[in-house]
């Protein structure tokens, strides 16, 4: 299939692309938890938004449900890197559940400003999509209290208490500059607003975006590894459209069609923060294998960043 195809001349990656700190904690956390309590270990949601990831975890005795009432009372469940509503650990503890949380910390930290600030008397508005995990979960630290803002149309027709006390937060995923556009709205509506502390929208949202715009700079067209249901992938095709380079998003190498390549000298490559690097390097070498093709990488600097494992799972220090 591959060699029917005219070869590309260049390839080139951006730096960073695939996992991330908070997915690959999350995945360690259901492979210790393997470990130490054995099959089967439940999982409340896709652990990560990757078909791969939630394959290979269940071949190894990760079962998936989609609630709480699906897991026998008193087992082990994973929250997920999403997050969950306080009423979803409510749940589990009227089912007896030893739960593992495996929300990564940087969700965690918009939780506590929801509850921060709705706490203090603040309608607090969400920047984000509607039925994401991780906007269910954010919402229901304070229903009634915190309002979801999905675009800048929305802004007008937003109801709050009290004007003078609004405050916004963000999805960790989301466009960064589309983010901006919702924020420059309800500036324009509500001039008191205030935003959090620190950006919301995670560092390897952010990083990812502006390596894909580095790499689109070059491009002819950009192939982007993801699922389709992880919102940081789709943000990467939004953003490499936006520059004006078509871009696609596939699970592996295998739903790419040689059609988009045509023509294109350049092909640009990225991954969203819940895909394996796996699946890049194999969609590389499928695309190097058709002759005369050169790699390269486009940067926006290394991560360096890691987060600890929940305490009840660390390895005691020897
Ligand atoms: Fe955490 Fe950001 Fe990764 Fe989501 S994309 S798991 S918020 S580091």
């Amino acid at each position: 299939r591959w060699a029917a195809a005219v070869g590309p001349r260049q390839v080139l990656l951006a730096e960073p692309r695939a996992f991330c700190a908070g997915v690959e904690r999350a995945i360690e956390v259901v492979e210790r938890a393997l470990e130490l309590h054995g099959a089967p270990v439940y999982v409340r949601k896709q652990i990560v938004h990757n078909s791969h990831v939630v394959a290979d975890l269940a071949s190894r005795g990760a079962v998936f449900v989609e609630e709480l009432d699906e897991v026998p009372p008193g087992a082990t469940v994973v929250f997920s890197a999403h997050g969950v509503a306080p009423a979803v650990w409510d749940q589990a503890g009227d089912r007896n559940l030893s739960v593992i949380d495996a929300t990564c910390p940087l969700v965690e930290k918009v939780h506590a400003e929801a509850r921060r600030f709705t706490a203090r008397g603040d309608t607090v508005l969400l920047i984000g999509h509607a039925g994401h995990e991780e906007v269910d979960g954010t919402l229901g630290e304070a229903p009634g209290k915190i309002k979801l803002v999905e675009s800048p149309a929305d802004v007008a027709h937003l109801e709050v208490d009290d004007p003078q006390r609004v405050t916004y937060l963000m999805q960790t995923t989301l466009a960064v500059d589309e983010a901006e556009e919702v924020v420059d709205a309800l500036r324009d509506r509500f001039p008191a607003v205030i935003g959090p502390g620190s950006a919301d929208i995670c560092y390897a949202t952010s990083n990812r975006q502006n390596a894909i715009r580095r790499v689109a700079v070059e491009a002819d067209v950009v192939l982007v590894v993801g699922s389709q249901n992880s919102a940081n992938s789709r943000r990467l095709v939004d953003v490499t459209e936006r520059e004006g380079v078509p871009a696609y998003l596939v699970g592996d190498v295998g739903e790419v069609e040689m059609s988009w390549l045509a023509g294109a000298d350049t092909i640009g490559i990225s991954a969203g923060a819940s895909a394996p690097p796996t699946l890049v390097d194999e969609l590389t070498q499928a695309l190097s294998g058709l002759g005369h093709t050169t790699v390269g990488v486009r940067s926006v600097g290394a991560e360096t960043i890691s987060f600890h494992l929940p305490k009840e799972l660390r390895r005691p220090a020897r």
